[in-house]
């Protein structure tokens, strides 16, 4: 079977076109600038990139574009639109879903609902249902949630103290992001410990340009760290993590700012970009000068990864006990110094220690643990897309309506 992964932006599709047959990546490829002046789609035979430039008026005209790429004679990796299978789609918010589910009517609806839960992200992620719908009619469409297998999240984990009355009449509770990520993880981490996952509590570390740590016990998610929407929890690239609330009316006070003035600022302008006073937001930038000991950079590192270990070991804590730590996604997967900093300054009393010759390496799969260690620590590249193709494949395969996630 031939699965299509969208990921939908408002000016922006992603795209994977994967064989389920044994998992292999066909092509992939990004298209920008969706009504705006510059569009262009940058595909990807195998390892060969080809640019395509043209302006594109919508998401229904990218989508064509993008299935012209896949079958064109040259640069194309099927010879017929008829050799996709069916389509799985990223959707952020599905509130209180707790499936990958067929798209019918009632699961638009229900993406629709949801979008005052995640105002930027469901609009453009409905559009591209509907688009794809259109462009290609005949076959399955699979949503995939984000915040799906955080559903599994018990009371303690996912009530706000506030007011019963806001929590009922706005649905406010933690729903948690990056849940295709944190379900992937916990099954590669099961394969390469080749240990059934119910045996095992896993802290997935998804340390990307946003960032969120799961609490696995048993295959179920725990606790995440990202809440009703993606700004709680780790410091991310420009988005503050957890401050005190009593921050926000402050700011709105003392500044005269408006509530969008202040989201904006915690959502865009704070994080890494605010510790290195507006000057760094990619990691890269961060750590190459925190290495030659350039103090603001060096402090605003000490001050990521220490929010990170208070994360691990609350989860530790969450769980009564932690087997394995996994780090994933592009600082996790990539920077040995993250994690030899949060491992080894602050997880010794847990029985974790990374050891630093395994822990020098990128984006592979790989036990970075010290020899003595008793909690494992790994490196486990994380893959959104081919969790959501598996997904839709199951779908599919045995004719469902929804895909229970644990
Ligand atoms: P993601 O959101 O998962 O794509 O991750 C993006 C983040 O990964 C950016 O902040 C990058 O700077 C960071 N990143 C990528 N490669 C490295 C690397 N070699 N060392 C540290 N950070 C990296």
């Amino acid at each position: 079977m031939k699965v299509l992964v969208i990921n939908c932006g408002s000016s922006s599709i992603k795209y994977q076109l994967l064989d389920m047959e044994n998992e292999e990546l066909l092509s992939k490829g990004l298209l920008e600038k969706i009504g705006i002046n510059g569009s262009n789609l940058q595909h990807k035979k195998g390892s060969k990139k080809h640019v395509i430039e043209k302006e594109i008026k919508n998401h229904v005209e990218g989508l064509k574009l993008i299935i012209n790429a896949l079958v064109d004679k040259e640069i194309g990796v099927v010879s017929d639109i008829n050799e996709i299978d069916a389509v799985g789609h990223r959707v952020v918010h599905g509130g209180k879903i707790a499936s990958s589910l067929r798209v019918t009517d009632e699961v638009l609806k229900a993406v629709q609902d949801n979008t005052f839960l995640a105002p930027l992200h469901n609009p453009p992620n409905l559009q591209g249902i509907k688009a794809a719908k259109e462009v290609l009619p005949d076959i399955p469409h699979i949503a995939v949630f984000d915040t799906a297998y955080h559903q599994t999240m018990p009371v303690e984990a996912y009530t706000y103290a506030i007011p019963k009355e806001f929590r009922d009449k706005y649905s406010i509770r933690r729903y948690g992001f990056h849940g295709t990520s944190h379900r992937y993880i916990g099954k590669a981490t099961s394969d390469f410990l080749k240990k059934p996952i119910d045996e095992l509590k896993i802290i997935s570390c998804h340390i990307g340009n946003g960032a969120s740590i799961c609490a696995i016990d048993g295959g179920k998610s725990v606790d995440t760290s990202m809440g009703l929407t993606p700004l709680e929890g780790l410091i991310m690239g420009t988005r503050s993590g957890d401050i005190d609330p009593a921050i926000v009316p402050f700011l709105q006070e003392e500044e005269g700012l408006s509530p969008e003035e202040v989201s904006n600022i915690l959502n865009k302008k704070s994080g890494m970009y605010a510790l290195t006073n507006n000057k760094f937001l990619d990691m890269r930038d961060v750590e190459n000068r925190a290495l030659v000991n350039e103090p603001l950079c060096k402090t605003a590192h000490s001050i990521y990864e220490y929010r990170i270990a208070k994360y691990i070991g609350a989860y530790a804590a969450a769980m009564n006990g932690v087997d394995v730590i996994v780090f994933t996604a592009g600082v996790g997967e990539n920077s040995p110094l993250l994690r030899r900093n949060v491992i080894n300054k602050y997880m010794g009393y847990l029985g974790a220690g990374v050891d630093l010759e395994k822990n020098e390496c990128r984006g592979v799969s790989r036990d970075i643990s010290a020899d003595d260690a008793s909690v494992r620590v790994l490196v486990i590249p994380t893959n959104e897309e081919l969790m959501i193709a598996r997904d839709t494949e199951e779908i599919v395969k045995n004719n469902l309506e929804e895909l229970h996630l644990s």
